[in-house]
């Protein structure tokens, strides 16, 4: 299991969203758009599903993935 974050277009940062997920959930779930209030620069960010990626611990190492 994963966690979905994307990438603030401002500080470059990773934003991370709460969202708990795996990659093959991601690739299941339709089209979607929300707004995340940033913690890095304080703005709000409109995101969808093609802006995310799932952040997860393979064999230790941190990895980020898109969905297909
Ligand atoms: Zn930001």
């Amino acid at each position: 299991m994963g966690t979905l974050v994307i990438t603030c277009p401002v500080t470059g940062q990773k934003i991370e969203t709460g969202i708990e997920t795996d990659r093959d959930s991601l690739d299941l779930t339709p089209h979607f758009s929300s707004t995340i209030a940033c913690p890095h620069c304080g703005e709000d960010h409109q995101f969808s599903k093609s802006d995310v990626l799932v952040c997860e611990l393979v064999d230790g190492v941190i990895q980020y993935q898109r969905a297909a």
